[in-house]
Order: C-alpha cells, then structure tokens, then sequence
C-alpha cells in the first residue's frame, strides 16, 4: 500500500465485537434474555453462504445464539413468508436477516416488508427507512453504520467535511448518504453533518465530481472503477466495493489511489467485517429494546 493510512475495517470491528461481547456478557449475568440472531437462507449462492457463515461465526465469538433456517432455491413465497411469520413470533429471536439476493420467483420487496421492524437488524424494512430518513433511526443499515463507525473510530471527522458518495443502492448508498447529511444532534449522535453529493451511473463527469470529494466513498460494485486521478490529493476515501477477480477479492478503488489519499480502507479486511460487527451491535440493541 502507498502513503496513505490504512483505515483497518477487521481492527476497528474488532474493538465493536469486544463491546458487544461485554453487553451481552452484562445481560446474561442479569439473567436477561441471550440476544438470538435467525439467519435465512434461500438456494445455493456461494458468496451467501460464505456471507451467512461470517455472520453466525462472528454470533458465536460475542455470545449472541444463531440458528440458520436453509431452504431449498425452489421455495415460494408463500413458505419464505410461512417462516418469516413463525421466526417473528418467537421470543428467543431478536435478530432475523434473510441474505440477500432471493430467487427470483420471490418478491424481495414483499419479504422485507414482512419482516417484524423491531427484529430487522439488517434495517431494510420500509418503516425502519422512514425512520432513518426522518431523523428517528430504530436501527441502522449495517454497511452505512460500518462505514459511519470506520471513520468515527478512526478520529475522522465529517462535520463541514466534502463527502462524494459513488452509488446510490437502497442498502449502501442511499442510508449513507441520509446518515452523512443528518444533523448530529444528543439524540442522533451519529449524525454526519457533511454535505453530500451522491454520483450514479447519470453523472456525466464522476472524475471531475469526484475530485471534490474530502472523503469519497465507492459503492459501486466496478472493479477499480475509481483511480488516482479522480481523487483530491489528501482525501479519506472507502472502498466499500467488492469484487472477484480470478478467484481475488477487489474493491472499486485502484490500489493506487493509497499514493494519493491520507487514508483508505483496505479491500478485504476494509468496511466488509466492519458490516458484520453493526450486524452484532443491532441485534444486541435489539434484545435491550424488547427489554422495555
Ligand atoms: P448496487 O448494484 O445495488 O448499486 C451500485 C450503484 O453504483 C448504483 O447506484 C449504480 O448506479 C452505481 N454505479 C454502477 N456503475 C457505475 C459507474 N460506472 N459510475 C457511477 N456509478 C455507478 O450495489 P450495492 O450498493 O449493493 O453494492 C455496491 C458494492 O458494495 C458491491 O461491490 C457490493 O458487493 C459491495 N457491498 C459490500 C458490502 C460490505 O459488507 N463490504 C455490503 C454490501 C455491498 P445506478 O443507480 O445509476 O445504476
């Protein structure tokens, strides 16, 4: 890697894992309730599988229960939403995901939204959008919170700051962009106070909006899309992008932009294991929120 300071995504998850282990440690002793995480998983993805199993790994290193409900590529909707019912009913689950992306006989729309809001740790719920956008986040998404997290961790400040997002997904660069805009306040102390620009594939000169950028964030899912060049010398920049290529894992920034940013997150070891701690933290805030 360049010059630029590596922001190390497995070090900082880290730190987030030993946190949530001592809550849930705290909990337990008090004889409250073991945060439960039920994770669903439709057909034979390989990148889903290994994804489902970093999840229910990283569980069992903190202390949270995981069961994972595997079903068959040719399940209906019908019976995803069957066991989506039963999941929300039951009290030893706090957490449910369903990994993404669904069959396509499935509607994804349709199981989201049938997920109980109060146990959708991933925050794709409709309900728990609004209530992102409105100022009142229940949980958030856990690639944006990783993101927020990475950089607060890191001391990196976002307030005043330039912040160019590359995407605009409803789980990466639309939350992002909503959190880095919100106005921190006591009750929102995650708010970024940044000004936001949010490029897509209708921006007509991404190099030029880019290299506005103080920090610049890649959500782009483009092997290497964002290069030296596109980058003010000095900017923090996220990688969030994750790509394989020959059987290697990259993300959507060029290795070398690390000579010409003061910090970058690493792909892998960057935002990836970052999501997967949020994902602990949200299921943990779960279990205390059904506490009363
Ligand atoms: P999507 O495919 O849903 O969205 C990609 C976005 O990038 C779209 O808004 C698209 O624009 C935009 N885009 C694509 N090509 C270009 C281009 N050439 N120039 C400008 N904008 C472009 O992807 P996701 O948001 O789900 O994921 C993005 C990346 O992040 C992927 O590599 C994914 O694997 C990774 N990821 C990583 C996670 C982690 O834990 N680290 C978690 C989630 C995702 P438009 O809307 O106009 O089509």
């Amino acid at each position: 890697m360049g010059t630029a300071i590596r922001l190390d995504g497995k070090l900082t998850a880290a730190a987030v894992r030993a946190e949530v282990a001592e809550r849930v440690r705290e909990r337990t002793t008090d004889g409250r309730s073991v945060p439960g995480l039920a994770a669903v998983l439709i057909g034979e993805n390989p990148a889903s599988k290994v994804y489902v199993r970093n999840k229910r790994k990283a569980c069992e290193e903190v202390g949270i229960q995981s069961w994972l409900i595997e079903l068959p590529s040719e399940t209906t909707q019908r019976e995803l939403l069957d066991q989506i019912e039963e999941l929300n009913s039951r009290p030893d689950v706090h957490g449910i995901l369903v990994q993404l992306p669904l069959p396509h006989q499935i509607d994804e729309a349709a199981i989201i939204g049938a997920i109980d809001p109060t146990v959708d740790v991933d925050a794709f719920h409709p309900e728990n959008l609004g209530r992102l956008m409105a100022g009142h986040p229940r949980f958030y998404p856990c690639t944006p919170y990783g993101c927020m997290e990475l950089l607060r961790r890191n001391h990196i400040e976002t307030t005043g700051r330039e912040v160019v997002i590359v995407g605009r997904s409803n789980i990466v660069g639309k939350p992002l962009a909503l959190m880095l805009m919100q106005k921190r306040t006591t009750a929102n102390a995650a708010g970024g106070n940044a000004t936001v620009t949010v490029a897509h594939t209708s921006t007509p000169d991404l190099a030029a909006v880019c290299r506005g950028a103080e920090i610049l964030i890649a959500a782009v899912g483009s092997p290497r899309l964002i290069t030296p060049d596109m980058v003010k010398p000095g900017a923090v920049v996220l990688d969030v992008g994750i790509n394989s290529i020959e059987g290697k894992l990259v993300g959507d920034v060029h290795e070398d932009v690390a000579n010409v940013a003061s910090a970058i997150s690493p792909v892998p070891g960057g935002i990836g294991p970052m999501t997967i701690a949020m994902l602990l933290q949200n299921t943990v805030r779960a279990a205390e929120m059904l506490d009363g």
